[in-house]
């Protein structure tokens, strides 16, 4: 899927514009990405407009190319649609700015992790806030979960409320909220029952339960692995409930998390909290350019577009650029491009911005360079002599020697570096041969 995106950034980049033919083409990829994250088909619609919108006509700057422009507005529109807006530290917490006590209502789905988070969160407060919490279950459903509050309320070390049998939830809700005031309870979370759908007794029952309690928080418990129907579950939810907030679980999984833009989108609440497994810390603060990459499914591009355009010498590197085009590429430009690298912090990093790379990023990964041997290596290059950089084939064993003496390595490891060398220049010239004409469109960066 990365992959597929690449590829359409790959041509973007090469034209060197940002033409509206060029955007829709990336778009309609964006489009598959997004929908194979789990986003709603609806709530993609609006993302790529806006995406659209912003991209087309945009003069394409010069130090970077189309193709990070693109990734750039769709991570951008991604994150603001998240909730990360300027300002924004991307941290929620929940809103306890009530008179005690505060009342927090959990709603959602059964099985989406109301109970759980309900005890992560007691004990992230009474832990981390120094909170008296009280929390009681309303679920009368199912035999078992009031019980279950009971055992994670122990785990967390905060008060639960006692079981009385036979019990309505609204009756249990009532009895909640006399024990918080007259215990003198800073928090009381009350967790509902859930449904296996959405269904109008069930809504009917917390929205009496709402009305008795007045909770300063509604959450909306929501699994990250929910698809299409996402968009219907915080709809229905929020109609009847106002949600205030948005807690996602099971982001431990491999879901994608799209279901956070759809209940975003929909309810217009923030997304406050993240679960993260089934121990009582797994709770996670949210942060949108996080979940806004997981769900573009780009993994770290965007930070090391931002990085690269930091750090990278512009005119350094076009000029390298266009020596490596000629298929010109000597041990002082490889000592260069480790000093580059050496800056970005990754060798994945820098060469995964280049396009048409793939195969030579895998045969250098399959090298195992990593950072510290990039700076070795500069070292030994560094202890070379002019004419040995510029003509390397006369680096025989008693120059080796007094190279790597006088870069504090071994011969083995001169050898090595020299060998590395020899298979990117040949790696160089082979692009070079290829004729890919605008490769280096826009520098390296
Ligand atoms: P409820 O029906 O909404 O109250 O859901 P529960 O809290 O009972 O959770 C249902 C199941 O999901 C339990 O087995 C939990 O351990 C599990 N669960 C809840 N939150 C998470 C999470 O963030 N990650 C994972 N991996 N499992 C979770
Ligand atoms: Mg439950």
């Amino acid at each position: 899927l990365s992959n597929r995106l690449n590829g359409v950034f790959d041509r973007l980049r090469r034209r060197g514009a940002l033409r509206e033919e060029d955007v829709a083409e990336a778009l309609r990829e964006v489009r598959v990405a997004l929908l194979e994250a789990d986003v709603a088909l609806s709530v993609v619609k609006d993302l790529t407009t806006k995406v659209r919108e912003r991209a087309v006509g945009q003069e394409v700057l010069r130090s970077v190319s189309p193709a990070q422009q693109v990734i750039k507005i769709v991570n951008d529109v991604l994150v603001e649609a998240l909730g990360g807006g300027e300002g924004d530290t991307g941290i929620r917490g929940i809103d306890l700015n009530a008179p005690s006590p505060v009342a927090i209502l959990m709603v959602g789905l059964q099985g989406s992790g109301k109970t759980t988070t309900t005890g992560k969160i007691a004990l992230r407060l009474r832990d981390k806030q120094r909170k008296k919490v009280l929390v009681a279950s309303l679920d009368t459903q199912r035999p078992a979960a009031q019980r279950q509050l009971a055992v994670l309320a122990e785990q967390a070390g905060v008060v639960s409320l006692a079981i009385v049998p036979g019990e309505g939830p609204l009756a249990i809700a009532a009895r909640a909220m006399d024990e918080a005031r007259r215990g003198y309870f800073d928090v009381v979370i009350l967790d509902t029952a859930g449904r296996l759908s959405i269904d109008e007794e069930l809504m009917a029952e917390v929205a009496a339960v709402k009305f008795a309690t007045n909770p300063h928080e509604t959450l909306l418990v929501v699994d990250a692995m929910t698809g299409q129907d996402a968009v219907q579950t915080a709809r229905a939810f929020n109609e009847r409930l106002a949600v205030t907030g948005i807690v996602m679980t099971r982001v431990d999984g491999d879901a994608r998390g799209g279901a956070a833009l759809s209940m975003r989108a929909v309810t217009g609440a923030p997304i406050k909290l993240l679960g993260a497994g089934e121990k009582l810390d797994a709770l996670e603060e949210f942060h949108p350019d996080r979940i806004a990459s997981r769900i573009l499914g780009m993994g770290d591009i965007v930070s090391l577009v931002e990085k690269a355009a930091e750090t990278i010498d512009q005119a350094e590197a076009e000029k390298m650029a266009a020596r490596m085009q000629k298929g010109l590429f000597t041990l002082e430009d490889y000592a260069n491009q480790l000093k580059q690298i050496g800056k970005m912090g990754s060798l994945s990093g820098i060469l995964g911005m280049l396009p048409g790379v793939g195969k030579i990023k895998a045969q250098l990964e399959g090298a195992n360079l990593d950072t510290t041997i990039l700076k070795r290596q500069a070292a030994i290059i560094g202890s070379m002599t002019k004419k040995e950089r510029r003509t390397p084939d006369i680096i025989k064993a008693s120059r080796k020697k007094r190279i790597a003496a006088g870069s504090g390595s071994s011969v083995q490891e001169v050898n090595r570096m020299l060998k590395q060398f020899d298979e990117m220049s040949a790696m160089m010239k082979r692009m070079s041969k290829l004729g890919q004409k605008g490769m280096m469109r826009g520098g390296l960066a």
